[in-house]
């Protein structure tokens, strides 16, 4: 079975035909830095970040390209409100969106444009349009001419008649109100740092047109995916394939939109005022549990999120996380190159490769754990080995392998060899516990144990003997 992926402009689910064999360039519309990130932010990275894991798993070099958008009209106004310099201000919150998607795990992406460091292909593009006919130029502004693109409202299948004006420069500098900007004068009220020559003057660019420059320089022409959350379909990816195509690229092949996550059924923002900034949320829960908890709903779906979303999130990260502690302990861990080549059980693959179906992908894994635990139970050791290695290849899929360094939290915080050293140690008191428990020396027994309570370790006996544990752990 071939991986296949609901096209947003075709609007039916698709095999992925890959331009080059064994290579994916994915463009996804990365974070506009005017404000500390939200929940909501972080769903469409995760998202595509589990695609990129699974398309990797899957054989093919992933070429991810995820740019910051570090000047706009909001960036504007809210640094000259507070004081500060704009640049200044856009990368306080780039430093602070790139903190929260390393916290959930989203890999690094291959390239992290900025609009601004990017304005001569800007200006190389709008130069093509203007030179083709599909842009003009007015009171030193440049506007794209979208009555002179047939293809136009295609992506979003909307007729131009039909949709309200661009309402990002005055209408009557524009030849039609739905025409939008692709360079903006200068504002006399603007910081002059916010502004570039160009052959209309001294301007910035549209909000538009720095996706389809930097995915032209980074991914060429033509490439495998565009990406992006549900609001920007119209105007921004609209105006993107529209810009795109008029300068004469083939730009996306496949376009892929993750849905929002609502709150009593609104979009989160933060201008409801129902924003929950990541960093209040990971003040309270593991980042773990947050990543599960957006990856687990299908990307295509609305997540409702609630006050019990996370506890739900975090419950079944501890049965993970318990499950594969338990199941380590008893047959031992496989090493991180055998859980990422092992095979997958068909029913995981049947359902990443439809749509990445994560929803059944988890039911998979559920039941793994499930069988993992009453094997531990029977005390079956090789079926205890068979679904550890099952459920940690899955969940590395996921990027929520809880063997993973990532997420090994404490015990991996220290190194290895002091977590070595410190077993060692604790071993050799643990046998000469049981020695004393044999020989019915409670006191030596008790005594033992007393001391390693007061050095933060537990010991639990079990079926199998004791074992130990910080006591920061439990
Ligand atoms: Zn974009």
């Amino acid at each position: 079975m071939t991986l296949r992926l609901y096209d947003t402009a075709t609007r039916e689910e698709r095999d992925f035909v890959p331009m080059t064999a064994g290579k994916a360039g994915i463009y996804l519309c990365g974070p506009t830095v005017q404000s500390a990130p939200h929940v909501g932010h972080l769903r469409s990275a995760v998202a595509f970040d589990v695609l990129q894991r699974w398309l990797e798993r899957s054989g093919y070099a992933v070429t991810l390209v995820r740019n910051v958008t570090d000047i706009d009209d909001k960036t504007l106004a809210k640094a000259a409100d507070a004081g500060w310099e704009w640049w200044a201000w856009a990368l306080r919150y780039e430093r602070e969106f790139q903190a929260a998607y390393a916290a959930v795990g989203v890999k690094a992406p291959a390239a992290e444009p900025r609009a601004t460091g990017h304005i001569p292909e800007i200006l190389g593009m709008i130069e093509r349009l203007v030179a083709n006919g599909h842009a003009y130029e007015q009171g030193g502004s440049v506007y794209f001419d979208v009555r002179s693109f047939v293809g136009y409202g295609a992506l979003t299948r909307q007729a131009l008649d039909d949709l309200s004006p661009a309402q990002d420069a005055p209408l009557e500098d524009k030849r039609d109100t739905h025409d939008f900007a692709l360079w903006k004068a200068r504002k006399d009220d603007e910081p002059a740092t916010a502004s570039w020559d160009s052959p209309w003057g001294p301007g910035r660019p549209g909000w538009h047109i720095e996706c389809s420059a930097m995915a032209h320089r980074y991914l060429g022409e033509e490439f495998d995916i565009h990406g992006g959350g549900l609001d920007l379909r119209f105007p921004h990816h609209e105006n993107e394939q529209a810009q795109s195509r008029a300068a004469g690229y083939g730009f996306a092949r496949l376009w892929m939109h993750s849905a929002w996550v609502t709150q009593s059924g609104a979009k989160m923002s933060k201008s409801l005022g129902n924003g929950l900034l990541v960093s209040e949320v990971l003040a309270e829960h593991e980042p773990a549990a947050l990543r599960l908890a957006l990856a687990a709903v299908h990307y295509r779906s609305m997540l409702e999120y609630s006050p019990s979303t996370l506890d739900e999130a975090s419950a079944q990260w501890a049965r993970f996380q318990g499950f594969v502690a338990r199941a380590s302990e008893k047959v031992g861990a496989p090493s991180a190159a055998t859980v990422a080549t092992a095979e997958l059980p068909a029913a995981f693959v049947e359902a990443m490769d439809d749509d990445l179906g994560v929803p059944r992908a988890l039911a998979v894994i559920h039941e793994t754990v499930r069988a993992g635990n009453a094997a531990l139970t029977a005390g079956d050791d090789a079926a205890v080995a068979a679904a550890l290695l099952a459920a940690r290849s899955m969940l590395d899929v996921l990027g929520l392998d809880p063997g993973a360094p990532e997420w090994a939290g404490e015990k991996a915080g220290a190194s290895d060899a002091a977590m070595g050293a410190l077993d060692f140690l604790v071993k050799a008191d643990i046998e000469a516990r049981a020695a004393a428990r044999a020989a019915k020396d409670w006191a030596t027994a008790d005594a033992i144990r007393d001391r390693l309570a007061g050095a933060g370790i537990v010991i639990s006996d079990g079926a199998d003997g004791a074992r130990w544990s910080l006591a920061s752990e439990s």
